[in-house]
């Protein structure tokens, strides 16, 4: 077994055993998993691109890149179009806080010796992960920042923030931090809310003004707004709408036609709303961690390290049911209950790949 512990393998020891065992003793995943791991790569890479000295243009154009090898398919025209928004509204909505830091490291990896806190001994195993950044705030203090998207609501009120007060990851990234030399006093929690929408049909009386004028006039958040002005080409015989390079698909009325956004004024939608309810998909706020909560971490990470040597050492990996369904159902629900025994059965289920990394987290 790799000896590295990272919070994504711990969050998946803690759910249940045998997902563990599954997942990084075995290294099977569900193959549609990469989605998952694609939106969250963009972003990242996307305000590490920034974080290095990209224009703006040049991080997103460079962070979407992979989207052009893809094939090609409305899911993925869809997401490419909500991420490069989402990036744009994003540096636009924290371009002044931003010009307020300085960025002292970004995507930091670490590797570090787990330490019996009992007897300040080495035990085998290590704890990896990735910092985001490391920053120094306005006010002089330096803090580890670290970026998510998320599908949560962000209210200050939720319990998104009072878990966070109890969440392991940023614990362990602070004494991360701390052990390579960066002497952080907090953690800066950057979180957007993804855009959940797909292209929609303009109603006929947007269509004829769009036609008219080349404005793409919308009604968001209960006001109406010009969202984007384009190049419109339109003809007859055979009926087709052009909007800039696109074509847009076209229905036909009774009296007048109506055409759904193309991708590019799909994307303009998604940038107006999000700058337009920005502290609905936008939020930052630090993070408390104390002396306390740090020495807790040491004890808890040493705890799971025995758990693994002990389910190892016995090769036993025990199923939790209560996992199963509970916070959405487990992505191994259908293998498990449906009989597969990685101990004896010789192939792969359907569905699911062996990965050759299982620390697919730290490859980004
Ligand atoms: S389906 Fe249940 S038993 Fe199987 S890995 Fe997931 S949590 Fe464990």
């Amino acid at each position: 077994m790799d000896n590295r512990l990272t919070c994504s393998q711990i969050r998946s020891l803690r759910r249940c055993h045998f997902k563990h065992y599954l997942e990084y003793v075995l290294g099977i995943r569900p193959a549609n998993q990469a989605n998952y791991f694609r939106y969250g790569g963009v972003f990242h890479n996307a305000l590490d691109f920034r974080a290095n000295g990209r224009t703006i243009e040049q991080a997103i154009y460079n962070a979407l890149l992979p989207y052009d090898d893809m094939m090609a398919s409305d899911e993925v025209f869809i997401e490419k179009s909500i991420l490069g928004s989402l990036l744009k509204a994003y540096f636009w909505r924290w371009q002044d806080m931003d010009n307020s830091m300085k960025i002292i490291a970004s995507e930091l990896p670490f590797n570090l010796p787990l330490i019996n806190p009992h007897t300040g001994q080495e035990q085998g195993f290590s704890v990896a992960g990735k910092i985001d950044k490391i920053v120094q705030l306005e006010d002089g203090r330096l803090a580890v920042m670290e970026h998510k998207t998320t599908s949560d609501d962000l209210d200050p009120t939720s319990n998104y923030w009072k878990r966070l007060r109890i969440d392991l990851q940023i614990s362990i990234y602070t004494l991360a931090a701390q052990s390579l030399g960066y002497p952080v006093e907090a953690v800066l929690y950057d979180v957007v809310r993804k855009p959940v929408t797909k292209p929609k049909q303009l109603t006929q009386g947007q269509t004829k003004h769009l036609l008219e004028t080349g404005n793409y006039l919308a009604k968001l958040n209960g006001h109406e707004l010009t969202i984007g002005s384009y190049s419109v080409d339109s003809q007859k015989e055979p009926l087709t709408v052009v909007v800039g390079d696109e074509f847009a698909e076209v229905t036909e009325g009774v009296k007048a036609i109506s055409i759904t956004e193309t991708f590019n004024m799909f994307g303009d939608r998604v940038f107006a709303d999000m700058c337009d309810r920005y502290d609905y998909f936008f939020a930052r706020r630090e993070i408390p961690r104390l002396e306390s909560d740090i020495n807790q971490t040491r004890l808890s990470l040493w705890q799971y390290a025995q758990m693994l040597t002990r389910c190892e050492k016995d090769n036993c990996w025990p199923m939790n049911d209560d996992g199963c369904v509970g916070f959405g159902t487990c992505s191994y629900f259908d293998l498990c209950t449906g009989g597969f025994d990685p101990f004896t059965d010789n192939y792969i289920p359907e569905g699911f790949v062996v990965v050759p990394d299982v620390h697919q987290e730290l490859l980004n």
